[in-house]
């Protein structure tokens, strides 16, 4: 077939121009009994006929020979990815598609790897796009370099890429490449003179001989454990059995939120957040919660990543919104003295990329007649940092009059540094594992320290999250934190549970008398008392209270 695409064709031409002409001449003398003059005639009539007919294929060959190279280009175009020259989404399941049937047959190891850039977004939102392509470019070309020749690595788009590791003999080779991978990623990427440091987190799925496994099912498995290797921070995780459950139980939970919101089974609860220097309430912290039917009560943790997969958190968050600015209210109508305490309520990240989330805010708190400084919205360190272009959106919010604090501050991946520019920021929350592991670590004390001094100087608010302990308290008090939050004072509870006439203090009482025992009180009525319910600052123990 090549040689005939050369220079074949005009010599096809020209041989059956040659036979043509002779079979002409034949008949010609077979009907005309032609002279042997005529015959010469003939015949050479019919080779120049032959050589004409050959010199225009040949003409029409080099003519067409551009198109045919264009027609070759958008091929190759249409199954590679333009920015990195990698085979494309289409192009990488055409060939799993081929890899798993030749696995099979010679009876080999076939391992996929998921690989999704950590902090990739926060590159390209704050350093611009062209930054952010020609990182994409040296992470392709590294990848390129690191696997072996029989294995092949492709773009899906965005950050995401995918090595498919062919002819291995057993599954170790295939989480050895991974954490081959994940070596070469620990060198840092120079880009004008300056060394970024790009992680990455890999998902695995293999595909064991003899065990038929369709491509979508590879990828979708591979997908699943890159979330499980992004959620615990561990590099690289693999798709096995028990995560097989996990998933089942994702598509059930994700079938089932969808009709939570109809049938009314989200609820919120609310946590205390207490000044322990003014023995005062400071605000509730909103916390989402479901009432699955079949499930019983859901935390958090056991639906919100599924609701941000299925695209439902805006939805989510909004609910809460109206319902804590409207428990508010109720509670501002029955006693003036709530009017002082806030209101937190988290946002999730599919609210901060939405622009038009101040009027949102705003509408909610009109409807509901609630002050904007009584609100409080709690965004995850994380979330600010992925997207900077939410940073005007924040300052709308600010505009407004509405607190915002940084949360879980210290888990993510911004520095202090990073800081200086939420300048519309006026509080953050120390994480729980600070608080947490205060107890055992020196270093731990330190980076609260050095969290404290960055508050005061930038005139933040901090608030110390997890303070389940009273030597817990008495320590951050010495280090000067006086708002917390933690089970030592109050899980988070319904709101039929908090009684404001005992929780907010009438406006004839005097604030500077408001002790531990009227805090205490409203602690202990609210049904999930803990013994701790005098704001720990009572003689006591530091025996560990039992969590909801
Ligand atoms: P968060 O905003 O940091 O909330 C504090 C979490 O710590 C809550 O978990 C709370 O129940 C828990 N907690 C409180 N005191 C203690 C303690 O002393 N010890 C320990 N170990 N934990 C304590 P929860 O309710 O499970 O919420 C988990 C996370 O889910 C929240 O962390 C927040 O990021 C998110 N979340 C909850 N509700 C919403 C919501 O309505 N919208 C959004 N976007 N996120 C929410
Ligand atoms: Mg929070
Ligand atoms: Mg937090």
């Amino acid at each position: 077939m090549k040689g005939i695409k050369g220079a074949g064709y005009p010599a096809i031409v020209l041989l059956a121009g040659v036979i043509s002409a002779v079979v002409w001449v034949i008949v010609l003398d077979y009907v005309y009994e032609l002279t042997p003059t005529g015959l010469v005639q003939a015949l050479s009539s019919g080779m120049l006929g032959a050589a004409g007919a050959s010199f225009g294929a040949l003409v029409l060959m080099l003519v067409a020979k551009p198109d045919q190279r264009k027609l070759d280009q958008v091929a190759h175009d249409a199954r590679h990815d333009a920015l990195t020259g990698l085979p494309n989404r289409a192009e990488l399941f055409r060939v799993l598609d081929a890899s798993i049937i030749e696995a099979n047959r010679a009876d080999m190891v076939l391992g996929v790897l998921f690989l999704d850039l950590d902090r990739f977004k926060m590159i390209n939102d704050s350093m611009g796009h062209e930054v952010g392509d020609e990182v994409l470019r040296i992470v392709g070309e590294r990848l390129r370099s690191t696997i072996r020749n029989s294995d092949v690595v492709a773009r899906l788009g965005g950050d995401e890429f995918v090595v498919l590791c062919r002819d291995l003999m057993s599954p170790d080779s295939v989480v050895a490449m991974a954490q081959q991978i994940l070596k070469r990623f620990k060198e840092p990427v120079a880009l004008n003179g300056q060394d970024y440091r790009i992680g990455t987190s890999i998902g695995i799925s293999i595909a064991h001989p003899g065990k038929d496994r369709l491509a979508d099912d590879l990828m979708r498995d591979a997908d699943a454990a890159m979330y499980r290797a992004k959620e615990t921070k561990s590099g690289f995780a693999v798709f096995d059995d028990e995560h097989r459950l996990q998933v089942m139980d994702r598509m059930d939970i994700e079938r089932d939120l969808q009709h939570a919101f109809d049938r009314q089974e989200l609820v919120v609860y609310y946590q205390p957040i207490v000044d322990v220097d003014a023995r005062s309430l400071y605000g509730f912290e909103a916390l989402v919660r479901w009432n699955h039917p079949t499930k019983g009560l859901l935390g958090p943790g056991a639906f919100m990543r599924v609701a941000e997969d299925a695209g439902l958190m805006a939805r989510l968050g909004e609910f809460v919104l109206r319902e804590a600015c409207a428990q508010a209210a109720v509670w501002n109508h029955i006693s003036p003295a709530a009017q002082e305490v806030k209101m937190s309520v988290n946002l999730a990240e599919q609210q901060l990329v939405d622009t038009s989330l101040p009027r949102r805010v705003a509408d909610v708190l009109s409807w509901a007649g609630l002050n904007p400084h009584q609100l409080v919205l709690e965004i995850t360190e994380d979330v600010i940092v992925d997207h900077l272009g939410g940073l005007d959106t924040l300052r709308e919010l600010r505009d407004l009059g509405i607190d915002l604090s940084i949360d879980d501050f210290g888990t993510g991946q911004s520095s202090l540094g990073y800081v200086k520019q939420f300048d519309m920021v006026t509080g953050l929350k120390i994480d729980q594992r600070f608080v947490r592991d205060m107890r055992s670590g020196e270093a731990d004390r330190a980076i609260i320290e050095a969290v404290l001094a960055m508050a005061t100087a930038l005139d933040m608010r901090v608030v110390a999250e997890g303070v389940e302990y009273e030597d817990q308290l008495k320590e951050l008090q010495r280090l000067g934190v006086s708002l917390m939050q933690g089970y030592l004072f109050n899980s988070p509870v319904g709101a039929d549970l908090i009684d404001p006439t005992i929780w907010f203090p009438t406006p004839t009482t005097d604030p500077s008398q408001l002790g531990p025992e009227a805090v205490g009180q409203g602690f202990a009525r609210s049904g999930a008392a803990r013994a701790a319910a005098n704001v720990g600052l009572a003689a006591g123990g530091s025996e560990r209270l039992s969590a909801p």
